[in-house]
């Protein structure tokens, strides 16, 4: 029987664990603490710690199922994905990972037993590489070789050596790095597609689709020092790699990964959307494979807490939603489809990946919102790409340049990887280049490049160097700056270096932008959300004293304080007192608090799917993001608050504990997304037995609730679509606010004689008497303007005996006038009124006739057509009735003359 997709990744993680493996659960896709890496790319990316040392955990046998997303940056397969069997913008990675415990002879007779005897592959059909060095520096990996040859049932000539690129990793250009294994499949004559090439020949790492490699085991024995120079690690590491896809497809004997039981009933979906039959389906294969791909990464993306965006991971995440959308147009799928997909990856994916179940309701209403606002302009965008491309048929240009894509992506929101696709279906490229550098030019000229300045990196060097120093002096030991930002005691110490502008100093002077690196520090770092501290270090002699505003970690194990010498010189050596800004420091501190009690009051009142998902901590306010999707109502609001205050009033202690993950996990505790967790996490509850909140945190906090003072909302609003934001004061600033907007009500009672609590109806009252005298004056205008017309009615001049009014009434509008031309009308069976005013600085012409006058060549529509430019307007209207408005009043009078010529000339 054919094993299931889901039963063979778990027969993976069961496998090891038998071998002694903990199980540690996939990382998310966006990376912990990684700035240099857009997605989790690689089972490794969450051990990468342990392998450079810096980080410790608490077993030495992990197996895991991690996703991955590779989609931009240097492993970007977008451009293959949906034109063959294998690519994937997001897929699993299966693996099996020693830190310093069993080495080679393990990793292989594991990897052989699960392949032949577990899962049952034909022995003879495998093929396994070994590292041999084509340039004879590195030693070949003999051992490995001889661990395989002595598989049982291995056929000893399927045991071969490949150089450099196949088979030796390395993580960077220095660091961890090793030889490694593959283990590949013959699938037989018939998967050569090659076979029309002359000279093809089919073989292990060839170019034909007959061999696959199945599994890569890497043997992490060096460190890289420099190109040339490799030492021995102290201990050797395994790092494993199964594309799950790839093994999932071999196991189920099917030719590609869109016919495994994990793709193939996501493309029976769109089918059953598309009403295609299966050949139908195969002629138009691409579109099918395109839409099931980026569904799939899309879901587990938004699951992730990645909503559709402009920069970095949500562009990806727009991109591939609407790359979807535009390969369902070729389907002829026009209405939004893809939330249909995506509930078939939920249910797939959901006993493997809980999260997809608990966010289905934001993935399917992201998903569907990114198609509905697309559609809005995707015709559009296509039709002026489709204009760019006719326009260059005649020249030698076949290029859509940068400036285009990026025009088409700023107006029309066409993601540059779509006007790609179309240039190419046409057959023209596309500068990628040139878009990327239009796109950062536009986020430079926004202001939102500066975020980035400080993150560059570029000084980590010589940090790097002051590290290893002060480590050799033993002023720090290898764990680097002691971080301990949860006290606020004065902390002693020494100034261990001084660094300017990438320099290192001795000392620096008064007014010098400085980085000052002390052996143990208690302000702390930006992180989660929360502000980094400020405060001052001075000489313990009092010679000196430099402001700190900032603080930064350039390095490993480097913690730098920033600021500027207010006084005097400091040196390396002095001895230092370093002082937290203590009152900014509780303000932040009631801040932070108040955003856990806000956390669990909108899961309360709002529901699960109400998760956090951005956050500043400061201390003049704070801000939280969450997920929702429509605007928070104005009652609900004031429950939130009250509710959030009521935890305040009750002074609930906050217990701060360090524990480990998996059991702070199973207790419940909210984790974040985007955030790096260790084995051992510190968690923050509050509310002893009632748990009113339970974070994993490493955030400064109150001891108890009542510590915040109060809490109070300043707004509510959008911060993306899908997600929500709500700004706070509490504490001082809080107060502050009160006060405020209690002498605001003190100001308005004294103006209004009234007390504070009777201002609301005084002010009603006001407002209604208001209203009431406003009312009035429109009236007595009216009669006003009445009394005015009726002494000109008396004295109408005639011309052919028919009465011709044009007159002009002082402050009177539209309406008025209308009614003035009606009484003209009923002292008048017949004759012509044209009445001009002026009413807040702008002309207004009413004009009208008794009807019989129509026949006789009289149009008022046509009248105030040809006076109106006088007043620098227009106007028209029925023939009877019309009407003109402009900009210049003082062409009233000689437009009002021109009325006799009108009638003049046209009057039969
Ligand atoms: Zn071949
Ligand atoms: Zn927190």
């Amino acid at each position: 029987m054919t094993r299931s997709g889901t039963q063979i990744r778990q027969d993976f993680i069961d496998f090891f664990i038998s071998k002694g493996h903990t199980y540690v659960p996939s990382a998310s896709l966006v990376p912990g603490g990684d700035q240099t890496l857009l997605f989790t790319n690689a089972g490794m990316v969450q051990f990468k710690d342990v392998f450079l040392g810096t980080d410790h955990r608490p077993y030495t046998r992990a197996v895991n199922s991690q996703k991955c997303m590779r989609v931009a940056g240097k492993h970007n397969d977008l451009d293959d994905v949906g034109r063959d069997d294998t690519h994937h913008t997001f897929f699993e990675m299966l693996g099996n990972w020693s830190f310093g415990d069993y080495y080679k002879r393990e990793a292989i007779s594991w990897a052989w037993e699960l392949l032949t005897k577990k899962w049952g592959l034909d022995k003879n059909q495998l093929w396994t590489t070994c590292f041999k060095d084509e340039q004879g520096e590195i030693a070949a990996d003999e051992e490995a070789a001889d661990f395989w040859r002595e598989q049982p049932g291995i056929e000893p000539s399927h045991v071969l050596y490949f150089g450099r690129k196949d088979n030796f990793w390395e993580m960077a250009e220095t660091g961890p790095c090793g030889p490694c294994s593959e283990i590949h499949l013959d699938r037989g004559d018939e998967f050569c597609n090659k076979k029309d090439t002359p000279g093809h020949k089919c073989g292990v790492n060839g170019d034909c689709a007959r061999f696959l490699e199945l599994w890569n085991l890497v043997f992490i024995q060096y460190n890289r020092l420099s190109p040339t120079k490799l030492e021995p690690l102290p201990a050797c590491h395994v790092d494993t790699g199964m594309g799950f896809e790839r093994i999932v497809s071999v196991l189920q004997n099917v030719p590609s990964n869109y016919k495994t039981d994990l793709l193939l009933p996501l493309m029976k979906v769109i089918q059953a959307l598309t009403g295609d039959s299966d050949e139908e389906r195969d002629i138009r294969l691409t579109p099918y494979r395109v839409i099931a791909d980026h569904t799939r990464s899309a879901s587990f993306l938004i699951a992730d807490g990645v909503v559709p965006g402009n920069t970095g991971r949500n562009y990806v995440c727009r991109m591939i939603i609407r790359r979807a959308a535009r390969f369902g147009l070729k389907l002829g799928l026009n209405e939004p489809f893809l939330a249909k997909a995506a509930e078939k990856v939920i249910d797939i994916y959901s006993q493997a990946y809980p999260e997809m179940a608990k966010n289905k309701k934001t993935i399917l209403e992201n998903l569907t919102r990114e198609e509905k606002r697309f559609a809005k302009t995707i015709y559009a965008g296509i039709n002026e790409l489709q204009s760019i491309i006719e326009n260059k048929k005649d020249t030698e240009l076949k290029q859509i340049t940068g400036k285009e894509s990026f025009d088409l992506y700023a107006t029309h929101g066409l993601p540059f990887e779509i006007t790609k696709d179309i240039a190419s279906e046409n057959g023209y490229s596309s500068d990628g280049d040139g878009f990327r550098y239009e796109f950062e030019q536009h986020r430079v000229d926004s202001g939102a490049g500066k975020i980035f300045g400080r993150m560059g990196g570029e000084d980590a060097e010589i940090f790097r160097s002051i590290f290893e120093t002060l480590v050799d002096g033993k002023k720090i030991d290898k764990q680097g700056v002691t971080y301990d930002p949860y006290g606020l005691k004065p902390v002693e110490g020494e100034v261990l270096a001084i660094v300017s502008e990438g320099e290192q100093l001795d000392s620096a002077g008064e007014g010098e932008e400085v980085e000052l690196i002390l052996p143990k520090t208690n302000f702390y770092i930006e992180s989660g959300g929360q502000v980094a501290d400020w405060g001052t270090i001075e000489a313990v002699d009092g010679t000196w004293q430099v402001n700190i505003i900032g603080m930064r970690k350039p390095s490993a194990g480097m913690i730098t304080h920033v600021g500027i010498v207010t006084r005097g010189n400091p040196k390396v050596g002095d001895s230092t007192v370093a002082k937290v800004d203590r009152e900014r420091r509780q303000d932040i501190m009631r801040n932070h608090t108040a955003t856990h009690l806000l956390h669990a009051v909108l899961h309360k009142t709002l529901g699960e799917h109400a998760r956090q998902s951005g956050s500043l901590v400061a201390p003049e306010k704070l801000r939280f993001d969450f997920t929702h999707p429509d605007p928070i109502l104005q009652d609900q609001l004031e429950t939130i608050e009250a509710l959030v205050n009521e935890a305040i009033f009750s002074d609930y202690p906050l217990v701060k504990v360090e524990k480990p993950l998996d059991q702070a996990m199973s207790e419940g505790a909210m984790a974040l997304f985007g955030e790096k967790y260790g084995e051992t996490v510190r968690t923050i509850t509050i509310g002893e037995e009632t748990h009113f909140s339970y974070e994993l945190c490493g955030g400064t906090h109150v001891d108890e609730t009542g510590d915040i003072g109060v809490f109070i909302i300043l707004s509510e609003g959008s911060a993306a679509a899908g997600i929500r934001r709500i700004e706070a004061v509490t504490g001082r600033e809080a107060y502050k606010l009160i006060q405020k907007r209690f002498k605001i009500l003190k100001h308005i009672g004294k103006l209004t004689g009234s007390s504070m609590e009777g201002v609301a109806e005084k002010v009603t009252g006001i407002s209604d008497e208001l209203d009431e005298v406003s009312k009035e004056n429109h009236e007595i205008k009216q009669q006003l303007a009445t009394v005015e017309f009726s002494s000109s009615l008396n004295n109408v001049p005639l011309i052919d005996d028919i009465p011709v009014l044009s007159s002009i009434i002082s402050n009177a509008d539209s309406d008025t006038l209308r009614i003035l031309t009606d009484r003209f009308r009923d002292r008048y069976p017949s004759g012509i009124v044209v009445i001009g005013s002026v009413v807040e600085g702008k002309p207004v012409i009413i004009a009208a006739c008794t009807e019989d006058l129509v026949s006789r060549g009289i149009h008022t529509g046509n009248l105030v057509k040809e006076i109106a430019p006088l007043i620098g307007g227009s106007g028209g209207g029925r023939p009877t009735l019309a009407q003109a408005g402009g900009k210049d009043p003082e062409g009233l009078i000689s437009a009002l003359n021109k009325v006799t010529d009108y009638v003049r000339k046209n009057l039969k």
